[in-house]
């Protein structure tokens, strides 16, 4: 049996009309131990034989046979496999992985190689081709020379019984190219049979056999004498039948991928850097934007909860009259007399009118806009506003429509900063009042700020500051939750009566009454809405991260198409390709998305220190903007990383 036979191999390009015969009917034998020259002119298809025979390209038609294999008819993946367990390739422009260690560069085809097959220590190797003080240089503090010795140590590494050799003298002084072909020849001496091309005819004198192609064909074949079989024992090389691939994620393996992933990131580090922002930003929104909704949520259901369960609002709807709906309000006022009638209705406990609107108030010369309600001495209760200083509005200020007010934090920190408000005098909408309490703390609820208000006497607010005869609602509390719907009709039927509302159809509406679990389903379902929204829009910008990581990547493939054809020479499968790819973009998107979650961490906090509001960040809310970043991650790099898995060995080496 030949290591190799060929037979009527054919390989015919066609480029516009013309018809290329790079190769024209090729049939070659060649035997174990043989050092075998290919010469001829250029364009003569030396390199495509070559590379036919090293299985990084396939022939149109014919028969190839390796180790008695018919390898013409097998997938990329299979061939992989072959060319790493039976071939080691030098070329004439070396290829080797700049940034990266002679040792790490001899070395790189046991990534891609079984890890039970036979294999030599890269250190070793670049020993034995001389460079043993070398393994640490990069190939740029190497001169022509000992980079193709680098080249030879990882051609060898996986004890390959073939080396296939283009031009591997044709960037090299003669000094060096001497060095090179007599390695070539000692390994010869060692068993390894060689298959070199090359143009200069006092290296090829170095071959045992010569063969000169022309058009595509071999004209002449010198059929030189191999190396006998009983010299060529040395390196044994093994046989190894199976070409199954034997991919697997090896720890040894995944580690690798991630190195070389950090090494290419730290390459082109502001590119990285600026994708890395990207997700960054994206998931820092997620979180901050999701943290700033469940808070506003979460404070305002306090603030409901604060306010009982037996609390009733009582508000003006809309009257039909002559079957014209009327705006809300314009016939159905609530006037002050009613809204205090309401207190005698059964199972209501107490209510307190409220009218409210904003107003002007300034203090020598400060000046501020805020909100007013006038109300009764109930609110102080009903509504969890007792003062913390000085006293609420009484029975005799709503009487006598006096000009006092109470002050919310806020108001008092604008108008007076440090100094206590109690009996100072301040102008309201330009009339003077007196400054009797201060109003307790309620905080922000993440929409507004609860301690920038005003109270005064409901009548004052009527009748000194709005000129308005009724009121925009009444609270009113029930003796027992229970009773809810039963005051509610009431409530309902009272107003009607005493505002003489017609008993037609389309005015039922005509007085609303909500409780506080109507008012909480709305306000839960408004901030849900709104946690929705700034979510989105913060996913929005993650997705936008994403193409940035996808547009990096795809550069990242382009640029080192020739990489990935090296790869691809020395045995990389195009699931290796497409893992190297996807765990680097991976990785800036799972370093990104942590960073982000620090960041939006960082964000809650501050808003929630210097606004004051409420931020809550839920496990939900980080589990859900990591798996989104890997997410990102893969759904972005995979195009490109399947784009780099698919080139062709071939053309992507050729790739300039
Ligand atoms: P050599 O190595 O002897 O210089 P090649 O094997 O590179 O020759 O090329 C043989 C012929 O095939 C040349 O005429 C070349 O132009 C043509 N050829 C090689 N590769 C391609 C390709 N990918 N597309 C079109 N023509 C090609």
């Amino acid at each position: 049996m030949s290591l190799i036979e060929t037979k009527d191999l054919f390989k015919i390009y066609r480029m516009g009309g013309n018809e290329v015969r790079a190769l024209d009917g090729v049939s070659l034998n060649v035997e174990e131990g043989e050092f075998m020259a290919i010469m001829g002119p250029s364009g003569s298809g030396k390199s495509t034989m070559l590379q036919i025979l090293g299985l990084l390209d396939t022939p149109d038609s014919g028969s190839y046979k390796l180790l008695g294999k018919e390898v013409s008819t097998l997938t990329e993946d299979e061939l992989a496999v072959i060319r790493s367990q039976t071939l080691g390739f030098v070329f004439q422009t070396f290829n080797l992985l700049s940034r990266t260690s002679a040792l790490e560069n001899a070395g790189l085809p046991l990534l891609y190689a079984d890890p039970n097959s036979p294999h030599d220590d890269p250190k070793m190797l670049l020993e034995e081709v001389g460079l043993a003080q070398r393994e640490d240089h990069k190939p740029n503090e190497l001169s022509g020379g000992q980079q193709q010795r680098v080249a030879l140590a990882r051609a060898l590494v996986n004890r390959p019984k073939l080396i296939m050799a283009d031009e591997p003298t044709g960037n090299l002084d003669t000094k060096s190219s001497l060095e090179i072909i007599g390695l070539l020849e000692k390994l010869n001496k060692e068993g390894i049979t060689i298959i070199m091309v090359t143009h200069e005819e006092d290296i090829a004198r170095h071959a045992h056999r010569i063969i000169q192609m022309r058009d595509g064909k071999i004209v002449t074949d010198s059929q030189g004498q191999g190396i006998p079989a009983e010299v060529r024992e040395e390196r044994a090389p093994k046989v190894s039948e199976d070409t199954k691939a034997f991919f697997a994620f090896t720890p040894k393996r995944v580690k690798e991928y991630f190195h070389q992933a950090f090494r290419a990131l730290l390459a082109n580090k502001v590119r990285a850097a600026l994708s890395f922002l990207g997700i960054l930003i994206g998931v820092g929104a997620v979180i901050a934007m999701l943290a700033i909704g469940t808070g506003a949520q979460k404070s305002m259901q306090e603030q409901m909860a604060a306010l009982g369960t037996n609390l009733l609002i009582l508000i003006p709807g809309s009257v039909q009259l002559g079957g014209v709906q009327q705006g809300t309000g314009n016939t159905s006022r609530i006037f002050l007399q009613d809204a205090m009638a309401l207190a005698k209705v059964p199972r209501v406990k107490q209510v307190a009118p409220e009218i409210s609107g904003r107003v002007q108030v300034t203090y020598s010369d400060k000046n501020w806009n805020t909100v007013l309600t006038g109300t009764t001495p109930n609110y102080a209760d009903m509504r969890a506003s007792n003062p913390t200083f000085g006293r609420f509005v009484t029975e005799e200020d709503d009487q006598r429509r006096n000009r006092v007010c109470l002050l919310g934090l806020t108001v008092i920190k604008e108008l007076f900063g440090d100094a206590d408000p109690v009996g100072e005098h301040i102008k309201i909408n330009r009339v003077n009042f007196l400054v009797v309490g201060v109003l307790p703390l309620l905080g922000s609820n993440g929409f507004q700020d609860r301690d920038d208000r005003i109270i005064v006497p409901v009548t004052t607010a009527m009748y000194r500051l709005f000129g308005r005869e009724y009121v925009n609602m009444v609270d009113i509390e029930v003796e027992d939750p229970g009773d809810t719907d039963l005051v509610t009709n009431s409530v309902q039927a009272f107003m009607r009566k005493q505002m003489r509302v017609p008993n037609t159809q389309g005015n039922e509406n005509a007085y609303m009454v909500r409780n506080m679990a109507d008012i909480q389903a709305t306000f839960n379902s408004i901030t849900r809405l709104m946690t929705l929204l700034l979510g989105s829009v913060a996913a929005i910008s993650l997705l936008v991260g994403g193409i940035g990581i996808m547009n990096i990547m795809l550069v990242s493939v382009t640029e080192r198409t020739k990489e990935i054809g090296l790869r691809k020479a020395i045995g990389a499968r195009r699931l290796d390709i497409l893992s190297q790819f996807l765990i680097e973009a991976m990785t800036i998107s799972l370093m990104g998305g942590l960073a982000g979650i620090l960041m939006g961490w960082g964000v809650s906090l501050a808003i929630s220190f210097f606004a004051g509001w409420q931020t809550i960040i839920t496990p939900f809310s980080v589990i859900l903007s990591s798996l989104f970043s890997a997410f990102v991650g893969i759904a972005f790099g995979l195009w490109p990383a399947i784009k780099a898995s698919k080139l062709s060995p071939i053309l992507a080496l050729r790739y300039e």
